[in-house]
């Protein structure tokens, strides 16, 4: 399998895209960590990792907190010994407002748990990587990390920020056996997408060429994959999985 002996944490792993990656690293043999701040949704996770016969712990932790994501790289390397891969996936979708009528508040909430939050996890990571000699590292970005959209100025530059902080990852370490890689979901059916009506969610899809919103496991593949040593060239880049979304 392609992940035996290995520990992969997963931010944001008690739902969508975040918990079906960490069902697919289990599924190629990693121990999971599962982090997030919802712990009953998350010990499930952890429930299905076991069923599929490997092993996973829980980690109760808020990305947005620097101590919580050091925490978190400290608990998986104190039951599995290590930290070879690491998504850093936890995110909101946060408030919709025009920039003149956005609240500071809801601007500093994303800018924290979807921005700030990558910067905190990577910095820890990347400490527990160095010292094993390499790693990889997925941040998810979105599609928002490359264009705009309106009513969303605190995402899109959280998650364009996202993108930023891979670049400078993957030239910091490519020498130092760290690979560090963004994915640039389009618009996934997951809860994070519940509090639309049906008419939003028409508008989205006619906005995907492909004709429809894509699943959470259509993004964990990628997820896969770059985490994996058949990504052993992929460093700090931005890779897309959005049903051409981004080629209009
Ligand atoms: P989701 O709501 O299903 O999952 C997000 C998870 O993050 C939840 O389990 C939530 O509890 C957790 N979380 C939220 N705030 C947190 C915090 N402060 N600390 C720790 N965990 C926290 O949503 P999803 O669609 O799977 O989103 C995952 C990531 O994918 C996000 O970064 C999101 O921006 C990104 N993304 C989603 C879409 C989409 O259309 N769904 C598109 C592009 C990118």
């Amino acid at each position: 399998k392609l992940f035996d002996g290995k520990v992969a944490l997963v931010t944001g792993g008690s739902s969508g895209i975040g918990r079906s990656t960490a069902l697919l690293y289990a599924r190629e043999g990693a121990k999971v960590v599962v982090s997030d701040i919802h712990e009953e949704s998350g010990m499930q996770v952890v429930q299905e990792i076991e069923q599929l016969g490997s092993q996973a712990i829980f980690v109760s932790a808020d990305v947005s907190k620097p101590e919580d994501c050091e925490r978190m790289v400290q608990q998986a390397v104190e039951k599995f010994g290590r930290l070879d891969i690491a998504f850093n996936n936890a995110g909101i979708g946060g408030e919709s407002n025009a920039i003149g009528d956005m609240s500071i508040e809801g601007w500093d909430k994303v800018i924290s748990i979807n921005l700030s939050s990558v910067f905190y996890c990577m910095h820890f990571q990347i400490r527990q990587m160095l010292q094993q000699g390499g790693g990889a590292i997925v941040n998810n970005s979105s599609i928002l990390g490359q264009v705009g959209f309106a009513n969303s100025a605190a995402y899109v530059a959280a998650k364009h920020g996202v993108v930023g902080l891979t670049k400078n990852g993957g030239l910091e370490y490519a020498s130092k056996g760290i690979r560090i890689n963004a994915v640039g979901p389009a618009f996934i059916k997951t809860p994070l997408l519940s509090g639309m009506g049906e008419e939003t969610l028409q508008f989205l899809t006619s906005k995907h060429p492909i004709g429809r919103l894509g699943a959470p496991e259509e993004i964990a593949e990628l997820v896969i994959w770059l985490s994996s040593d058949k990504a052993s060239f992929l460093s700090g880049a931005y890779y897309a999985a959005d049903g051409a979304y981004l080629s209009q």
